[in-house]
């Protein structure tokens, strides 16, 4: 299941990204090429935008929550979808692009000492070049994501 996200729920994107799920961020206020990048590519729309016109080939989700969480569960239960563990923090949460494993080496310089000497697993985004860990760097999540799961 795909996601193309306007820009008001930019913390949702960020979340259904962590999810693994594959959500494209939609910045730009043109609402028909919203509709022809959604449909080209099968494409959920997730926006708050009331504004969009109404197009049958295309399935468009109205956010209505405030806070992060409840928007995050509105959408798994409107779409009746469950995350799963295997497939969370598999994607880059500024590029949507799919991690790959890195060797621990090749990174010394690009994290905290401190983060390299208790960390042996690390994965990294071959776009932006960001480097991922567990434990601090996604522990909040995780606790997060057992409330909403
Ligand atoms: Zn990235």
């Amino acid at each position: 299941m795909k996601f193309i996200v306007t820009k008001e729920l930019g913390r949702l994107l960020k979340w259904l990204r962590i999810l693994g799920y594959d959500a494209e961020y939609f910045k730009q206020d043109n609402l028909s090429s919203l509709l022809i990048a959604a449909l080209k590519d099968e494409r959920i729309i997730l926006t708050r935008n009331h504004r969009l016109p109404k197009a049958t080939a295309i399935k468009i989700l109205f956010i209505h929550s405030q806070k992060i969480k409840d928007q995050v569960v509105e959408v798994l239960k409107a779409l009746d979808i469950r995350p799963k563990p295997q497939e969370m923090f598999t994607r880059c949460i500024l590029c949507n692009k799919p991690l790959e494993s890195v060797a621990k080496a090749k990174i010394k310089d690009k994290v905290p000492e401190y983060v390299f000497k208790t960390q042996e697993d690390f994965i990294g985004c071959p776009q932006c070049r960001r480097i991922y860990w567990q434990g601090t760097h996604w522990g909040n999540v995780a606790k997060t994501l057992e409330e909403i799961t």
